[in-house]
């Protein structure tokens, strides 16, 4: 099978997955990894290239901002399928040139209006029926969480429960990185993230909270107890969609005090805000000035150790008896780092996105129109990730501590 991928974004996720496409030369004969700055495409090349034996993937200058700039690359490299690892800003121009081009397309976070702090699925879904016509799939959601965390649902509905009650995405980062204050992830996509307010579901409509207003000491495994806030997650959105019978669907993160205590100043200056501001005759948004200012996500793996913890505590309804069950992964920052150059973070969200494409370009799933990942067969998914790099555990009827 020669199968050809294009992967744009070359940040600590875009590194993840061209490491571990390239571990996959059966499923992932041809490989081009482009990104607004290519020179860090480049770098990840040649350090796949030593990595893996001359493995080479060829790299391109793309601002997919500009959706012919994509139809372009599309037109000269003929992908099977686009693997979105920019930032969510990108979503709807890269969607807009992989209908264009009848090419199938997946992500692993939703859209989002760079001048709105909001993200929802609406505008990603209303592509369904031209995506359906044009014959092609969009899989929308494909990192941990979203991603493995609604695989996780499905798989618990398809094989323990008749019917899901009350859903718990629990997310832990017992990982350290001695920095005085870094994100994960893209610090700005970060910040306006956790700086929402809260929401949940509970029986059929959302509940607001002000942000970080709940929060809960959460035991999780090989790792202990853990303050955890209530948080808006995208998947929760999809998820009591399609199992409309969640009575409760909520999703907490550790934050620690030094990390709360930043944010609140950062907001509290100022420097969380989108609005432009008017600085010695430029326009500048404070937010994207603060991302240049602190240490890069992909920069944070070298040092850093612990765990993460991601997992779903569900419980349900089996043969007309209560049943609960957990499912999750521990992912280690250096073991991580010592397989791709870079941090857990980064690492559990590529992997799963590696996974995804690969259940496409395998067949193992298909469809026309644009689907979230609990759409689909949960069990090959689950196969891979204990192949891949992120296994799994589960246990049965116990007290989820939620
Ligand atoms: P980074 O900021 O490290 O990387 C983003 C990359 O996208 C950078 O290389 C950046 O280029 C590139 N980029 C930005 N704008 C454009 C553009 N217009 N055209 C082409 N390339 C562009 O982010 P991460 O790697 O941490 O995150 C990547 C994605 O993964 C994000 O969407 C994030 O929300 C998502 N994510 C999902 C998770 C999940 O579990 N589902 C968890 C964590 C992240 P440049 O280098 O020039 O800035």
């Amino acid at each position: 099978m020669s199968n050809k991928v294009l992967i744009i974004g070359a940040g600590g996720v875009g590194r993840v997955v061209a490491y571990k496409c390239a571990q996959h030369r059966d499923v992932f004969g041809d490989i081009m990894l482009a990104s607004r700055t290519k020179k860090k495409c480049d770098a990840i090349a040649d350090s796949i290239y030593q990595a893996y034996g001359g493995r080479k993937i060829k790299t391109a200058r793309l601002d997919a901002d500009q959706v012919e700039q994509t139809i372009a690359l599309l037109k000269k490299f003929q992908p099977d399928l686009v693997i979105n690892v920019a930032l969510p800003y990108q979503d709807l121009p890269i969607m807009d040139a992989c209908l264009e081009m009848g090419v199938n397309y997946m992500d692993t976070a939703n859209y989002e209006p760079k001048d709105v702090a909001k993200f929802e699925y609406s505008w990603q879904w209303a592509y369904q029926e031209r995506y359906e016509k044009k014959g092609i799939m969009a899989l929308l959601g494909c990192g941990f969480d979203p991603g493995v965390t609604s695989v996780y649902t499905a798989y618990a509905k398809k094989h323990y429960f008749d019917e899901l009650h009350e859903l718990d995405i629990v997310d832990a980062n017992a990982g350290s990185h001695g920095k005085a204050f870094a994100t994960n992830f893209n610090p700005e996509i970060n910040i306006r993230e956790v700086t929402q307010r809260g929401k949940y579901w509970e029986n059929g409509q959302w509940i607001e909270t002000e942000p970080h207003e709940i929060w809960k000491d959460i035991d999780y495994p090989e790792i202990g107890p853990k303050r955890s806030y209530l948080i808006f997650h995208e998947e929760l959105e999809s998820l009591v969609k399609h199992f409309p019978t969640l009575k409760r669907a909520r999703f907490w993160m550790t934050f620690s005090e030094q990390y709360l205590t930043h944010l609140r100043v950062i907001q509290n200056i100022g420097m969380a805000g989108i609005e432009p501001v008017r600085f010695k005759g430029l326009d500048i948004v404070p937010l994207e000035f603060l991302k240049a200012v602190l240490p890069k996500p992909e920069e944070l793996g070298e040092n850093y150790t612990g765990f993460t913890s991601i997992g779903n505590r569900i419980k349900g309804i089996k043969d007309g008896k209560e049943a609960t069950y957990y499912v999750w992964n521990n992912c280690s920052h250096v073991d991580a780092y010592r397989e791709t150059g870079t941090q857990a973070v980064s690492y559990t969200t590529g992997v799963p996105a590696m996974i995804g494409a690969r259940m496409i370009l395998t067949g193992n799933w298909s469809g026309k129109g644009v689907f979230n990942v609990e759409q689909l067969n949960p069990d090959p998914f689950m196969e891979r990730l204990n192949l891949d790099g992120l296994p799994w555990h589960e246990k049965h009827n116990l007290d989820l501590g939620m």
